[in-house]
């Protein structure tokens, strides 16, 4: 049977994956070499899957040079869990976080931040519609926080912090749902202490997120005054390798794919110089003229969402659809902004990014 043609996937999430994931899980489904089961099929209990969620581990770790001190986590609730389980392992009652609000999301984590302690807006952009990442002059951080909460991309609005804010000894909590290992991740230069990320974009399929947290951290919530249901204890996992109860465990053994997957095309280097030349690809369709209108401001561009108005929502939406008879699927900005955005994730190939700028330059010939 000859597959399917695939087309180019814009998608912000899920999003495309790379083939050759495709091709190994699809071969190994019916049944995984040397068990003759599914990996669906498979007791959690079983040695098959702790070495799938062994395996998943030790890939992120060579993938991502992780220090010992780091414990690499698989949950589920994607990441707006961890807007609730962040401050509710981290935050004391009478203690304070400090949130840099970038976009909906930020916001998002941040009012669930208060359910558990104060919430305290370092600085938002929202005044000027999320359409940068702020200064770091503009921060009001305070030593005494129990972290700094950030969005390193913003799926939304097309823009990335391109350096992480030096929040000096206070740990910096990242959101990289949309932006994790598409560049070298140093935890400890960078003074990070926990990074979550929904695995839907750039990691692995929806259902299972993945959690990089430092060991000093998972015990804070032991010091906290507060009852913790187990499944939402940092510690349950750490405890368990994962495997307190059953696992997503479809889920873990693709991500476990795709972080072999990155570490066979040269790591995180080989990504963020690849990621940045199909970013700039974009970018540069999108400046050679006034047709196409990059949202985000210049210093602030995303190098995953890349995000744009046409002249009218009219033209937009010929755009979209036009596009997508072109194959070129995903394209639509999302819901609450409207417009394009195309999302280039790591396994966006970058034939893709290049069929994609000739639709633009063609289809400003027919419409500009
Ligand atoms: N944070 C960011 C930056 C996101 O892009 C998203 C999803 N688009 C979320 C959080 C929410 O993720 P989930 O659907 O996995 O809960």
């Amino acid at each position: 049977m000859t597959p399917p043609s695939r087309i180019f996937n814009f998608s912000a999430g899920p999003a495309v994956l790379p083939e050759p994931v495709l091709e190994e899980a699809q071969r190994d489904l019916v049944a995984l070499p040397g068990v003759g089961s599914s990996v669906l099929e498979v007791s959690h209990r079983s040695k098959v899957v702790t070495e799938i969620v062994e395996t998943a581990e030790a890939n992120i770790r060579a993938l991502a040079a992780l220090p010992e001190d780091v414990h690499v986590l698989f949950l589920q609730g994607g990441a707006t869990q961890q807007f609730a389980m962040a401050p509710m392992n981290l935050l004391p009652d009478d203690g304070a976080a400090d949130y840099v609000v970038t976009g909906s999301w930020a916001k998002k984590a941040a009012k669930e931040a208060e359910l558990f302690g104060a919430a305290r807006i370092a600085a938002s952009t929202e005044a000027e519609a999320f359409a940068r990442v702020p200064k770091a002059s503009e921060l009001a951080l305070s030593p005494d926080a129990a972290y700094v909460h950030v969005t390193s991309n913003n799926t939304i609005y097309g823009t990335q912090w391109e350096v992480l804010p030096d929040t000096g000894d206070v740990p910096l909590v990242v959101d990289a749902s949309s932006d994790i290992f598409s560049r070298p991740l140093d935890m400890a230069r960078d003074g990070i202490g926990l990074v979550y990320a929904g695995a839907q974009k750039n990691l692995g399929p929806a259902g299972v997120t993945v959690v990089l947290v430092r060991k000093d951290l998972v015990q804070r919530a032991d010091a906290l005054s507060r009852t913790i249901p187990t499944m939402l204890r940092y510690s349950t996992y750490a405890a368990s390798q994962s495997l307190y109860n059953t696992p997503p465990v479809f889920a873990i053994y693709l991500v476990g794919l795709v972080a072999k997957w990155l570490v066979a095309q040269g790591g995180l280097e080989a990504m963020a110089e690849r990621n940045a030349r199909k970013a700039q690809k974009l970018y540069a369709a999108i400046d050679r003229t006034d047709f196409y209108r990059g949202t985000a401001q210049p210093d602030s561009r995303s190098l995953m969402n890349v995000t744009m108005r046409l002249p009218s929502e009219t033209l937009e939406a010929r755009f979209i659809k036009e596009a997508t008879a072109a194959g070129l699927a995903g394209l639509k900005g999302h819901r609450s902004v409207g417009g394009v955005r195309a999302s280039i994730y790591n396994a966006c190939p970058e034939a893709g990014v290049d069929a994609l700028v000739d639709f633009m330059i063609q289809f400003e010939r027919a419409n500009g």
